[in-house]
């Protein structure tokens, strides 16, 4: 059977290993598994937001709230913007989606960083489009710059803190740069890791408010998976304009989100102080990873997210990553962006204490 040939140049994604693999290839006991390769919120959902997710089990016969008012009505005061500037996706992965076939066919031009979140070039990809990178892995503005004016591009993504290497542009820099871009060029402001790079440096802080007031053509993306804890629940969101969103809005299947969903959802975002103190350990164990590659010898990317990509010099990073897999601690190797580098979740305290254990060991063992 033949399928439709852009699809001949899309890879599939591969997401970070689930517990239950482990479990049955290796025999590791479930509570034994240290998860860290999704950059899920390790402490879990809150409490509250668990609580609530109870109680509205019973109502799972029910349709969702199609208009999703109440969730895009906290989102619009948290953000000071109006409802009608969101579009509510399951994760904001599904926003990115809408954003690429919007916006692209095979005639156009998608620009991106070399090394940055895999999903832009995989939907890229599905509608034909020509994907364009930066020579540089991080986000270098200036590179940005010269693809753009000698290639130009229908849709540009800058994902600020750029996942799976942690560094992070300054905003008064994006907002130079947005000052130069075509109104027709639709430029993605992926803010997934916004929460901990807003804490760790204010200079970090987009505001989604003020983008999408001044800048026509620019869509800020948010997610609940990651800070808010809700990685499993499925839900994201996008800030714009109206005219983007109306836009978006034709792609969007009807109840994109699950009625449970949009609950946890709107309890997540009362329940801020639980976010903030999960941002808070995250960096004071960032710095206990950072102590420790010191300690190997190891390079690190310093990290505005809530994980960290270490280079493991003259070990073998696709090895060590399996070496760790077998002991139950789910890292992701670096290997498959050419990279000698692993990229660890920042876990909870004793869940760190056993990976530089079990690490430690590892390289010893090696050596
Ligand atoms: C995790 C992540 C997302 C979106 O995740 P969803 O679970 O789909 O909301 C988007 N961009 C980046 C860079 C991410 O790391």
């Amino acid at each position: 059977m033949t399928f439709n040939k852009v699809l001949d140049d899309v890879k599939i994604y591969e997401a970070g290993k689930p517990i239950e693999l482990v479990v049955r290839e290796y025999g590791v006991n479930p509570e034994d598994i240290i998860k860290l390769a999704s950059n899920e919120n390790p402490y879990g959902t809150s409490p509250k937001v668990v609580k609530r997710l109870t109680e509205v089990s019973s109502s799972a016969f029910v349709y969702p709230d199609d208009s999703m008012y109440e969730l895009k009505d906290a989102l619009a005061s948290k953000f000071e913007v109006d409802s009608n500037n969101i579009i509510i996706g399951a994760g904001s992965d599904q926003v990115i989606e809408f954003c690429v076939h919007a916006k692209c066919n095979s005639n156009s031009n998608i620009l991106m960083a070399k090394t940055t979140f895999a999903m832009y070039e995989i939907y890229g990809r599905q509608t034909g489009a020509n994907i364009l990178k930066t020579p540089s892995d991080e986000h270098n503005l200036n590179e940005f710059r010269k693809i753009y004016k000698d290639k130009g591009a229908d849709l540009i993504f800058l994902c600020l803190p750029n996942n799976p290497l942690g560094e992070c542009l300054d905003a008064k820099d994006v907002y130079d740069f947005l000052d130069e871009i075509d109104e027709n060029t639709l430029v993605v402001l992926d803010g997934a890791y916004q929460e901990f790079a807003r804490y760790k440096d204010g200079a970090k802080a987009i505001n989604a408010s003020d983008v999408t007031s001044k800048y026509p053509n620019v869509i800020y993306l948010g997610t609940f998976s990651k800070a808010y804890a809700l990685g499993g629940m499925r839900v994201g969101y996008g800030i714009a304009n109206p005219m983007i969103i109306n836009s978006l809005y034709k792609l969007r299947p009807p109840f994109n989100i699950t009625t449970l969903t949009l609950a946890g959802a709107i309890e997540a975002l009362k329940d801020e102080e639980f976010v903030n103190e999960c941002i808070v350990k995250n960096f004071v164990q960032m710095k206990r990873y950072e102590e420790f590659a010191v300690k190997q010898g190891f390079k690190y990317i310093p990290s505005f997210t809530n994980f960290i990509t270490m280079y493991l010099g003259d070990f073998v990073s696709k090895e060590i990553a399996q070496k760790l897999l077998e002991k139950g601690v789910i890292v992701r190797d670096m290997t498959g962006y050419g990279f000698n580098a692993i990229r660890i979740t920042i876990g909870r305290a004793e869940q760190n204490t056993k990976v530089f254990e079990i690490l430690e060991k590892i390289l010893e063992e090696i050596k």
